[in-house]
């Protein structure tokens, strides 16, 4: 449903009890047709599968373009890899100075402390390294990467990612959070996750209090449709904004999820009801087989503009690319306005436009810019 809203009257699949990880697990719930079980076994040996009993119970399997669907379920299209895609997109390996440390600015790195997910995006750019089987840190491995934050005090924010650290023990998460606060040099703490929206029964006291630092602790929540945003999601939210959690939205532009103004306002909207503020809208990362996912980064510009002065301020996300081989993100539009011969032309958001001359001392030269 473009407006986010669930269809009347639709018949709701028997919800799921534990996350359905398999092609079989996923018929028997109704969710494939069984008529695609060998390709869909052969997708998902090859990529990792989840679906959570949350996202399980909105899927449509009559609406062949359910957007919940498109996002978790593996389809014969991933084992169609195309020249422009690469495993690693942004680069993640050469920029590892130790194991579930990646240090690509010079302000901030990341720690990974595991590569388990809830879920398993069907676009996800780092689908050739997350699985439930892998990636936890040792603890050994652990301590050397939270040694290697201690060792560099240039290092100012820890990006906790993975995999989806809310995955981890409140326990375990609780002894990150607070090793990385008592590092003087970390002034901020990001954790991205799709915990809230993909299996909000994990976000409980304990993992409330696991977040409880006197460092300024932020989340950042990956959600791609508005319907994510159940009941659940949505006292999930509520429990961590209650305690004193900073919440941030991510987003991938996705074709077929949520590639129309209307959807993409949805969204924006369900976000900043629960206390979210949209942060990141990502063009999709070229990883193997999602090339059905990818808007034209033109049509994304379109997109975006179309939401401005139709939809607050306080919704609008950085449209940014991340550039391959680890060069960073990049902010990509669109843009309101251009240089002009003795000024700038800047395009309304209401329609009109205005001509901003120079200022006498604003430009230095009438053609700089
Ligand atoms: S939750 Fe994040 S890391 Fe995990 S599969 Fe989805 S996009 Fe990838």
């Amino acid at each position: 449903m473009p407006d986010g809203s669930l269809p009347p009257n639709r018949p709701l699949p028997e919800p799921a009890a534990r996350p359905l990880r398999d092609a079989d697990a996923l018929a028997a719930a109704g969710l494939v047709p069984p008529g695609s079980l060998p390709t869909l076994r052969a997708v998902a040996a090859r990529y990792a599968v989840s679906v959570t009993p949350a996202m399980a119970a909105l899927i449509d399997p009559s609406d062949p373009k359910d957007p919940i669907a498109a996002q978790y379920l593996p389809h014969p299209a991933e084992l169609e890899a195309s020249p422009l895609e690469l495993e690693d997109p942004i680069a993640d390996h050469p920029h590892t100075p130790v194991t579930g440390v990646v240090h690509r600015y010079p302000d901030r790195a990341l720690l990974k402390p595991l590569l388990a997910c809830p879920v398993y995006c069907r676009f996800c750019f780092r689908r050739e390294q997350v699985g439930p089987s892998g990636g936890v840190l040792s603890e050994a491995e652990l301590e050397a990467a939270l040694d290697w934050f201690a060792a560099h005090p240039q290092v100012k924010e820890a990006i906790l990612t993975g995999g989806d650290p809310l995955m981890l023990s409140p326990r375990r998460l609780g002894h990150i959070i607070r090793r990385l606060s008592a590092m003087p040099h970390i002034g901020i703490i990001r954790l991205h996750t799709r915990v809230p929206v993909a299996d909000p029964a994990r976000v409980n006291d304990a993992l409330a209090e696991a977040l409880d630092t006197e460092t300024a602790l932020f989340l950042c929540l990956h959600a791609n449709h508005a319907r994510e945003f159940t009941p659940e999601a949505r006292a999930a939210l509520r429990r961590l904004s209650r305690a004193g959690v900073a919440l941030l939205g991510q987003t991938v532009l996705l074709r077929g999820v949520n590639d129309t103004a209307e959807s993409l306002e949805a969204l924006l909207r369900a976000m900043l009801e629960c206390r979210v503020k949209p942060y990141y809208l990502h063009q999709l990362d070229r990883a193997p087989g999602t090339a059905r996912f990818e808007v034209p980064i033109a049509e994304g510009r379109a997109l975006l503009a179309s939401l401005r002065g139709r939809v607050t301020g306080l919704a609008w996300p950085t449209y940014a690319l991340d550039l391959p081989g680890g060069q960073g993100k990049a902010p990509i539009g669109p843009d309101f306005a251009e240089r002009a011969e003795g000024g700038w032309q800047v395009r309304g958001p209401l329609g009109g436009g205005h001509f901003q001359a120079d200022g006498a001392t604003s430009e230095g030269s009438p053609t700089a810019g």
